[in-house]
């Protein structure tokens, strides 16, 4: 799903969820479930040794590309995010964590991933791990 459209359906998510929990819960539901894909410049970045915020340049690299390292759209991260948020009983952080999860769940859904596995970074890493050598130089 098309980051647009990420923002679309956060405001819906938002609206409905409005009146029912305090602003700043939304907020951090929000700043999760937007946010996350700031996963798709660090990974041009990391592929292409080079910064963009480019969309152009974002999306062609997610069409030219089956396996991507996007480490925030991963089970393990956003987890440990909702375990340090219920272990701290910090709100902020598991408001974030759940618009995380929602946001990957969405991508799940619409994007498909090419395995069930591939849902987890540690598989990632430890299959695709050709892909994210960096350069020596
Ligand atoms: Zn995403």
């Amino acid at each position: 799903m098309r980051i647009r459209e990420h923002v679309v359906l956060t405001i819906v998510m938002v609206a409905l969820w409005l009146g029912r929990d305090e602003l700043i819960n939304l907020l951090a539901f929000s700043i999760g479930s937007i946010l996350i894909d700031i996963d798709h410049p660090l990974d041009f970045f990391i592929i292409y040794h080079r910064p963009t915020f480019s969309i152009t340049e974002l999306s062609k690299l997610l069409e030219g590309r089956k396996n991507v390292f996007l480490p925030f759209h991963s089970m393990e991260v956003i987890l440990s995010v909702l375990l340090y948020a219920v272990c701290t009983t910090n709100h902020f952080l598991g408001f974030m964590a759940v618009g995380m999860m929602f946001h990957f769940t969405v991508d799940i859904i619409t994007n498909g991933y090419p395995t069930f596995l591939s849902i987890f970074l540690t598989y990632r890493l430890t299959k695709w791990r050709d892909m994210f050598r960096f350069k020596t130089q």
